[in-house]
C-alpha cells in the first residue's frame, strides 16, 4: 500500500480505480510558411470558434452549477477578447514569421508565468485560465482533442492541474472523486468540486504508474491510499456508508428547529462568499445569512464594484431569502485578501495593518456606496449591517454616522430602504476588553473566532507552521468568548458566532450554556449542527470528565 498526501478541498471519501489524464503535448512549430497576415486569419478564426464553445459551456454550467459557478466562462470569452492578449499574439506573428499555434501557446505560457508572479491571489488564480483559453485555440488549429478525461467506469480522476472548462465538462456520474498536483483551494476549480460536493485532493504528487490502481480518497485525512490493504479498504467503505447514511438522515432535520431537549432555542444561519452560495443556504435550511462576506464581490471584480452592481447583488440574496436575515459585512479587504485596484502597499505585517474598517474609514466614498448598495437592498427584505475589525468605540460611531449620511443621501434621492440592524464583529482582543461599551452602540456582536483567536494566541492563521501552536480552544480564546457574550447581554446584545469554531461540535454545548444566541457556519455544517443541539440538555449539569 502507497500513501500520498495533499490538501483537501472537501471532507468524504471516495474507492475506485485511478485514472490518471494527461493532456496531449500538442507539437506547434514555431516557423511558418504562411505570411503573418495569412497567421493572424487563421488565429481570428480559432478564436472565433473558441468563443462559441466557451458560449456553450457557459450554459451548460449555468444549468448544472449556477450563475456564480458559470461566470468563470464568461471571464475567459473577456480574456479572449483582451487587448493585450490579442497584440501580443499579434506581436509575435509579425516579428517571428511564427505559427498562430506557436504564438497563442507562447502568449498564454508568458501571460501565465506574469500573472503567477503577482501579489493579488484573483489575478494569480488567472494565470490557469489564460493558459486554459490558450489551450483551447490551440487545439482548434491543430484540430487535436486532449485524450478523454474520463471513460465508462467511475474512477478518481488524477491530474497535474484541471481548469475550471475541464471540471464543469466532468460527467459527474462517472467522477468518484479528483486529485491534482497543482492548483489552490481558492481557485475556481477547487470552487466547482465543492459545489458538485466531490471530494478532492490538491498538492498530490503522483506519477503515471497510478493509472488503474485502486485507491481510498480520505478527504478527512488529506490523503490517498494507493492498493489499500484489505483491512483499510473495509473500513472505508464503512465509513463512506456511514457518510451517506449520515446525510441521508439530516435531511430528515430539514424544517426542524434548533432547540435543546430542555427547549432553548438558538439560531443557526449559514456564512456565504457569494450571491451563488444562497442555494446552499435554502437546500441546507438555514434561518439566515449571519455572515455574507462582501469583500469576494471586491476579490472578482476587475476595478470598484459601483453601487448599482452592489445592490443588485444584495438584492439578489435579500430577495432570495424572503424575509430571512441577512447580515452583510462591509468590506474586509486587506491582510490575505487583495484586489490589484485598491493599490494598497506591501505590508511588513498585514493581519496588523491597513484592512477592513481601518480602509472603510479612510476611504470613505468606496465605503459609502457599499453602504448605499446594501441600505437600497434593504428595502427588500430583512438586513443586517455589520462593522469588521472593530477596536474602538470611535470607530463605530464614525461608521454610524457614514451610515446616516447615506441615509440622508438616499432620501434627498427619493430611494427607498428598510430599517437595519447594526452590529459589529468581535474578533480583536480590544473589542472583547470594550465589550460593554460597544454594547451600547450596537444591537448586536458576531464573535470572529477565525481572527480573536490569531490576535488573541499572537498566531498568524495563514502560517501553517503554526498549525500545531493555534488552539482556538485555548481556555483565553474561551474566556474572551464568554465575556462577550456577557457583556452583549448586559446591554440588551444578542451575541452570536461567525468563525469557524462556531461549527465545531464539541463546543456546541459549551456555547449553549454559556448563552450564546446565534451560531452562524457554512452551509454543509448546519444539519449536523442542529443534530447536536436537539440532543442537548442543558437543565442536566455538564458532563466532566
Ligand atoms: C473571523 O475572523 O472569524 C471571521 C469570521 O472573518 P474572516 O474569517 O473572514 O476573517
Ligand atoms: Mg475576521
Amino acid at each position: 500500500m502507497q500513501v500520498a498526501t495533499g490538501k483537501s478541498i472537501l471532507n468524504g471519501i471516495a474507492i475506485g480505480p485511478l485514472r490518471v489524464y494527461k493532456k496531449a503535448a500538442v507539437q506547434t512549430s514555431q516557423a511558418s510558411s504562411l505570411t503573418p497576415e495569412e497567421e493572424w486569419a487563421r488565429f481570428e478564426a480559432a478564436r472565433e470558434k473558441a468563443q462559441e464553445q466557451l458560449a456553450g459551456l457557459y450554459e451548460k454550467a449555468l444549468d448544472e452549477v449556477g450563475e456564480d459557478n458559470a461566470a468563470i466562462f464568461e471571464i475567459h470569452q473577456m480574456m479572449l477578447d483582451d487587448d493585450d492578449y490579442l497584440e501580443a499574439v499579434k506581436g509575435i506573428l509579425d516579428t517571428q514569421g511564427a505559427t498562430a499555434e506557436y504564438a497563442a501557446e507562447t502568449t498564454g505560457e508568458n501571460f501565465s508565468a506574469a500573472f503567477a508572479a503577482m501579489d493579488d491571489e484573483y489575478m494569480r488564480a488567472r494565470a490557469t485560465d489564460v493558459k486554459d483559453i490558450s489551450h483551447r485555440v490551440v487545439n482548434i488549429l491543430t484540430g487535436a482533442g486532449d485524450a478523454a478525461m474520463q471513460d465508462d467506469q467511475p474512477a478518481i480522476l488524477v491530474a497535474d492541474d484541471l481548469t475550471p472548462s475541464e471540471t464543469v465538462q466532468l460527467d459527474k456520474s462517472k467522477l468518484l472523486g479528483f486529485i491534482t498536483r497543482h492548483g489552490s483551494s481558492n481557485s475556481h476549480t477547487a470552487i466547482l468540486a465543492r459545489t458538485m460536493n466531490i471530494p478532492a485532493l490538491i498538492g498530490v504528487d503522483f506519477d503515471d504508474s497510478w493509472n488503474g490502481r485502486t485507491a481510498v480518497l480520505d478527504g478527512y485525512n488529506h490523503c490517498v491510499y494507493i492498493d489499500p490493504a484489505q483491512e483499510l479498504l473495509t473500513a472505508m467503505e464503512e465509513k463512506r456508508r456511514n457518510d451517506l447514511k449520515q446525510e441521508a438522515l439530516l435531511q430528515n432535520l430539514k424544517k426542524k428547529p434548533n432547540v435543546t431537549l430542555d427547549g432553548k432555542e438558538i439560531k443557526v444561519y449559514a456564512n456565504i462568499g457569494n450571491a451563488g452560495d444562497v442555494g446552499l443556504v435554502l437546500q441546507n435550511d438555514a434561518q439566515g445569512i449571519g455572515l455574507f462576506r462582501s469583500e469576494f464581490i471586491y476579490l472578482e471584480s476587475e476595478d470598484f464594484p459601483s453601487e448599482d452592481q452592489q445592490f443588485a447583488i444584495y438584492k439578489r440574496v435579500v430577495e432570495t431569502m424572503a424575509g430571512k436575515k441577512v447580515i452583510i459585512r462591509t468590506l474586509d479587504i486587506g491582510a490575505d485578501k487583495q484586489a490589484a485596484y485598491f493599490g494598497l502597499d506591501k505590508e511588513e505585517n498585514p493581519a496588523l495593518g491597513y484592512r477592513a474598517i481601518r480602509i472603510c474609514l479612510t476611504r470613505k466614498e468606496i465605503f459609502k456606496t457599499q453602504l448605499r448598495a446594501i441600505l437600497r437592498a434593504s428595502a427588500f427584505g430583512t438586513v443586517s449591517i455589520m462593522f469588521p475589525m472593530i477596536i474602538s468605540v470611535r470607530e463605530v460611531r464614525d461608521a454610524k454616522d457614514l451610515l446616516e449620511e447615506c441615509k440622508a443621501e438616499l432620501k434627498e434621492r427619493g430611494v427607498a430602504f428598510g430599517t437595519v440592524e447594526v452590529g459589529i464583529m468581535v474578533e480583536t482582543p480590544a473589542a472583547v476588553m470594550l465589550a460593554d461599551e460597544l454594547a451600547e452602540e450596537v444591537e448586536f456582536f458576531s464573535l470572529g473566532t477565525n481572527d480573536l483567536s490569531q490576535y488573541t494566541l499572537a498566531i498568524d492563521r495563514q502560517n501553517p507552521k503554526l498549525d500545531n501552536f493555534y488552539d482556538s480552544h485555548h481556555p483565553a480564546v474561551l474566556r474572551m468568548i464568554r465575556h462577550t457574550i456577557e457583556a452583549g447581554h448586559r446591554h440588551g446584545c444578542w451575541v452570536g458566532i461567525c468563525g469557524e469554531l462556531g461549527a465545531d461540535q464539541t463546543l456546541t454545548e459549551t456555547f449553549l450554556r454559556m448563552g450564546i444566541d446565534e451560531l452562524s457556519v457554512s452551509p454543509s455544517s448546519i444539519l449536523p449542527l442542529r443534530k447536536i443541539i436537539r440532543g442537548l440538555d442543558l437543565s442536566k449539569p455538564p458532563e466532566t470528565v
